[in-house]
Parts: C-alpha cells; sequence; structure tokens
C-alpha cells in the first residue's frame, strides 16, 4: 500500500493525528498491539488540569478545552468538571500559587475551607490549599473511540496487531515491512510514546534522549460518604501523590518517577504500598484492600516540553512525543498542531489565541 504518511503509534497521540490529517491526505496507523490505546493511553488518571506542566504545556492544554467539552459521543460526554484541591505545607504552598496564577485561576483556601471539600483530609497536614475550580474528568476510552471514528469515516487505514515493522529509507520516503504487509509512504510520524527514541533509531534518525517515567495507580473501594463521587481531585503541590474519585472507586498514586526502559509496566509492590502511606497520611481513612494496580510510562523530554515537529536530521520524519503526563488533556490541541505542520499550514487561530507557539516544540531544541 502507498501512501503520504504512516503513523507508527495507535496511543492518543497517534490516533488523535489520524484523524486530523486523513480528510487531507492518505494516512495509515500501524500498532504492534492488538488494540489501539492499550499502552501508556489505557493507563493514564484521566485529569483535565490546566495548571499541570508549566507554561510549555498549558496553553496546549487550554486550546483543548474547547474541543473536549464540546465532543459529544454515542455513549455520553467527553468531559465532566471537577475541582482540584493543590494542598501542601509552606514554605512550598505559596511558590506554587505565584507560578500557576498567571494562566490558570486560582483561589487560595484555608485548610479549613479544604477539608469542607475533601471531608477525610486531615486539617493538621497542611497549612492550606489552592482551588482549581476548571479542572476535569476525561473520558479517554471515549475520546480515543471518538478519533479513531473521526479517522475511519475520513477513511484512515488503521492497522493493529502489526508486530514491529521493519523500517527502511527509500528515497525521499519510506518502507514498513510487517505483519501488516509493506506500506511505503513519503512522511513517517514517529507516534510510539515510550518507544519513541527506539524507533527512531531503528529508522536511521538521531534519537532524542526522552526518558520513560514509570507510574503507579492504585484503586481502593470508595469512601462511603455521601457525595464521595463528586469531591475534588487532591493533589500535592510537589506532586508527591494526588487521590480522587475514580468511576465509583479511589484512585491513588504517590506520583513515583522511576525512569524505566520502554516495557509495558507493571507496578511494584513497594509503589502500591507508599501511594496508600501517603494517602492515609493525609486521610483519616484505612484502605481496606486494594481492587486493582496498574503502571504507565510517562515520557519526557529533558526540558519536559511536548516534541512536535520535523527531525533536524531526516526531513520526512515527524516526531510526536514526549507527551509526559499531560498527553490525554492536550491530545485536541497537539494533533491540531501536529497536522498544521504536517500540511505547511499555518498555527491555527485556535492554538495561537491560547498561546501556542510551534517553535517550543521543535526536536531540533533536543538535537545534539
Ligand atoms: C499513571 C499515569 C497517569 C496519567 N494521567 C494523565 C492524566 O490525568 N491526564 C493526561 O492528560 N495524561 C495523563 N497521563 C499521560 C498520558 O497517558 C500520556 O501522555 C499519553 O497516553 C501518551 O500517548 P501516546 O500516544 O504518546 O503513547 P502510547 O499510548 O504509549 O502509544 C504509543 C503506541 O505506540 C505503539 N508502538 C511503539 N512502538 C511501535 C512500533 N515499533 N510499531 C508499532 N507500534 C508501536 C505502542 O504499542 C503504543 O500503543 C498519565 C500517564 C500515566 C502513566
Amino acid at each position: 500500500m502507498r501512501v503520504d504518511v504512516a503513523i507508527v503509534g495507535g496511543g492518543i497521540a497517534g490516533v488523535a493525528l489520524a484523524a486530523r490529517l486523513t480528510p487531507h491526505l492518505k494516512v495509515a496507523l500501524v500498532e504492534r498491539e492488538p488494540a489501539l490505546g492499550s499502552m501508556t493511553t489505557a493507563r493514564s488518571a484521566a485529569m483535565f488540569l490546566p495548571s499541570y506542566g508549566g507554561p510549555d504545556v498549558g496553553p496546549l492544554t487550554r486550546a483543548s478545552r474547547a474541543f473536549l467539552t464540546a465532543a459529544l459521543d454515542p455513549i455520553g460526554v467527553i468531559f465532566q468538571p471537577r475541582q482540584a484541591l493543590h494542598v501542601g505545607r509552606l514554605p512550598h504552598l505559596a511558590p506554587f500559587g505565584l507560578t500557576q496564577a498567571a494562566d490558570v485561576p486560582l483561589e487560595a483556601l484555608s485548610p479549613r475551607q479544604a477539608v469542607n471539600l475533601f471531608p477525610i483530609l486531615r486539617e493538621d497536614v497542611i497549612d492550606g490549599a489552592w482551588l482549581e475550580a476548571e479542572a476535569g474528568d476525561i473520558d479517554v476510552a471515549a475520546l480515543l473511540d471518538l478519533f479513531r471514528r473521526m479517522a475511519l469515516e475520513a477513511g484512515a487505514h488503521l492497522m493493529v496487531d502489526t508486530g514491529e515493522p521493519g523500517i527502511e529509507r527509500r528515497g525521499d520516503g519510506w518502507r514498513l515491512a510487517g505483519a501488516h504487509g509493506t506500506l511505503e509512504a513519503r512522511i513517517l510520524v514517529n507516534a510510539a510514546g515510550p518507544w519513541a527514541d527506539a524507533l527512531a533509531e531503528a529508522a536511521g534518525v538521531a534519537a532524542l534522549g526522552l526518558t520513560p517515567l514509570r507510574r503507579t495507580v492504585v484503586l481502593a473501594p470508595p469512601v462511603a460518604r455521601e457525595g464521595f463521587s463528586a469531591w475534588p481531585i487532591v493533589k500535592d503541590v510537589r506532586e508527591r501523590f494526588y487521590f480522587r474519585p475514580y468511576h465509583g472507586a479511589l484512585l491513588i498514586t504517590p506520583a513515583d518517577a522511576q525512569p524505566s526502559r520502554p516495557c509495558d509496566a507493571a507496578p511494584e509492590k513497594v509503589d502500591i504500598a507508599r501511594a496508600i502511606l501517603r494517602f492515609e497520611t493525609m486521610c483519616d481513612h484505612r484502605v481496606a484492600r486494594v481492587e486493582r494496580s496498574w503502571a504507565g510510562l510517562r515520557t519526557f523530554a529533558r526540558d519536559r516540553a511536548p516534541v512536535i515537529g520535523w527531525a533536524p536530521d531526516a526531513p520526512s520524519f515527524f516526531w510526536l512525543a514526549g507527551l509526559g503526563g499531560f498527553g490525554v488533556q492536550t491530545s485536541p490541541a497537539v494533533s491540531q498542531l501536529a497536522a498544521s505542520l504536517i500540511l505547511g499550514e499555518e498555527t491555527p487561530a485556535e492554538l495561537t489565541a491560547h498561546g501556542v507557539d510551534p517553535r517550543r516544540y521543535a526536536p531540533a531544541r533536543l538535537a545534539s
């Protein structure tokens, strides 16, 4: 098969890009696993947190809000508002407010006010909190499915269970050979998540030093109190933990960030224990049992900004990687930006209106 663009990686990044590009170009997407979105995308905590990720991520998150809140799926809405409480001790509390406040409205709360919102939180373990009112929950499966259907309806070829294709540079383009057969493409997009550096190397393109960091999530029974499912996300200002109601359960993470090789990550007992300990230190509530746990790899560039753009050493190789802990909440804007760069168009006005500047994400900044 001959296409304009071959996207390698069927997580949220690759599938969203296929949805955006297929109306304009002939697109094929290649996913090694039997299902789309089964690696990092399936492991997320499903939050929309405008304060997360700092000044390079904020514009992409803000520019994604309109798509997420408007997008309707046959099975329901994709975005549900939920407040976030950023809790901590002095002196860490004050700089959090200062650094986030410019872009994100935050309200300073006393410990008592914070406890009124999350009634099992211990008042004596915090000096205060910042309330972020514009956070929310994302239905990740519904969002992925929406992008998948957009891509299919526009005529994309979405191939799963392909194994790892052999990649060869052919003249100005690329040849991918694997279980799916042979694919020839003018442009190769690297949307391989934790495997992005490995994929680049397999294609003869310089790796950019992306690091996968493992993060663990524990699901415990819900807190048997009225209104629990509407309680806010509680997140440490220094990102040493967060916990939240999640699909009828209590989700806790110790916010671990252990460097890992790219793999299908699994939780370690010590991180599960740490999650419970941190939660029980913060709350008057015992975790009766662990219902489920999982881990995933958040992949970061060394400056923690996403990597979106052409490879400096291979003009038809496009990077769509380094989406850290924000790849779901930014997927509408990230895919729109990537599509505009591939199509050689100006950055869309919906993105520039929120301060999105493609130069911040150019892979060339990481080449050495
Ligand atoms: C615990 C945890 C909590 C998180 N919470 C949030 C959150 O609340 N909000 C948020 O926005 N983000 C969150 N994230 C981050 C988010 O999940 C990621 O940023 C996002 O899923 C990255 O998507 P991706 O498509 O780049 O990667 P992936 O989903 O990993 O997709 C990459 C795909 O490429 C495939 N692949 C790799 N190599 C090849 C190859 N050679 N051939 C074919 N296929 C290949 C893989 O099989 C994989 O399916 C969280 C992540 C974790 C781990």
